[in-house]
């Protein structure tokens, strides 16, 4: 039969009326960007991550710079952050000309390892920031505990982590701003690029507000160079449909989870994902690591199942780093150790147990010709 990693057209035919009605609404109203569709989804995601602000902009990577612009974050400047993540989150830190300093992640949540960060602070630090990857929230409080010990200031990259919560609060409200992506393979995904940033900090607010608005502080009136980072209403519209369904379907990850969880537990030299007690998840991906790993992701593929490895390479490891100014290549072992030997496979809301017991068949057949 053959399994997907993500089946994203699920997410459309469970709201096919309601998003067609939207797409012809935003036709027939010729208003496309910005105005009270864009207004109302703000309000949804602020209340929803528990904030008082939170601003629409283009997409994560453009949150992630506003973010760091707006805390004044500039050349010279260091920010501690993980280097197992999508690129976007580095790319970012290099954007306002600051420096990446990527430290080692732990083993089995792949998060940034809190008891390595006190060490790579220096009088150029200014942040941290954390990535919660696959969708776990990083251990926050004693992120945040060490910030707070040495003044600096803490940024979520909450791209893949829509919905998982951290001591019963949810990502987005763990720091002082939080970045959102809403790519279509997201938990909450758009039919475009789309993106926000989620605070407590009315200042800060207003800052990445202008600064996302061309500088534009009244109508022509200029008061910064800043950039075009906006979300349009069809995606607004869209986002408020699928906002209701998020946490059905984050739970439909969850499960899919434990069921691999449960059945792939002593196959070959797979290592689970880890889930840390203090929150629950959101599985963005579920992770597997093998010294196998590419070639059972060839394998999956021969036999029609999407796999993919996540990541091949620790981001340290780039060469394009070597542009920034001040860059140390550090040598980091357990994200080194990491490298190719985790893969995805396929869960996502709507995958049904019979495609799962396809996915854990050709795994389990892998393992045991392996
Ligand atoms: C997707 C992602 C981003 C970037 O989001 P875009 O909307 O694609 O710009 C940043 N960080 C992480 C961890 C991501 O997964």
């Amino acid at each position: 039969m053959g399994v997907p990693l993500l089946d994203l057209s699920l997410q459309y035919t469970q709201l096919k009326e309601e998003s067609d009605a939207l797409w012809l609404d935003v036709m027939s109203n010729a208003a496309y960007i910005g105005g009270s569709k864009v207004e109302q989804i703000e309000k949804e995601i602020a209340d929803y991550c528990g904030v008082k602000h939170c601003i629409a902009v283009a997409n994560g990577t453009d949150a992630l710079f506003l973010i760091l612009e707006a805390l004044g974050i500039r050349r010279g400047d260091e920010v501690i952050t993980t280097p197992w993540t999508f690129f976007a989150s580095i790319e970012s830190i290099g954007h306002v000309g600051a420096t990446p300093v990527l430290i080692d992640i732990e083993p089995g949540t792949y998060n940034i390892d809190p008891l390595k960060i006190e060490e790579a602070i220096t009088e150029r630090t200014k942040a941290i920031m954390p990535v919660h990857i696959y969708g776990q929230c990083a251990d926050m409080d004693a992120i945040n505990a060490i910030a707070e010990k040495h003044g600096l200031v803490v940024i979520e990259d909450a791209c893949q982590a829509i919905g998982a919560t951290y001591k019963r609060k949810r990502a987005g409200s763990l720091a002082k701003a939080a970045a959102f992506s809403f790519f279509p393979t997201k938990n909450l995904g758009c039919a475009g690029d789309g993106g926000c940033i989620t605070t407590d900090d009315g200042k800060l607010a207003d800052r990445m507000r202008l600064v996302a608005r061309h500088g534009e502080a009244q109508k022509y009136v200029h008061t910064t160079f800043g950039t075009n980072s906006r979300l349009d209403a069809l995606q607004a519209g869209l986002l408020s449909l699928r906002l209701i369904k998020l946490d059905e379907w984050n739970q439909q990850r969850r499960q899919a989870a434990e069921y691999y969880l449960e059945k792939l537990v002593d196959v070959g030299d797979l290592e689970m994902p880890v889930e840390r007690d203090y929150g629950k998840g959101v599985y963005h991906l579920f992770i597997l690591k093998s010294a196998k790993a590419p070639e059972a992701v060839s394998y999956l593929h021969e036999q029609g199942i999407g796999s993919a490895l996540y990541y091949p390479k620790s981001l340290h490891e780039q060469e394009v780093l070597r542009e920034i100014p001040n860059f140390k290549k550090p040598t980091l072992p357990v994200a080194e150790d990491s490298a190719s030997k985790t893969f995805a496979l396929p869960c996502y809301p709507g995958i049904t147990q019979v495609q799962q017991d396809e996915v854990i068949e050709a795994v389990r057949t892998f393992y045991s010709l392996a």
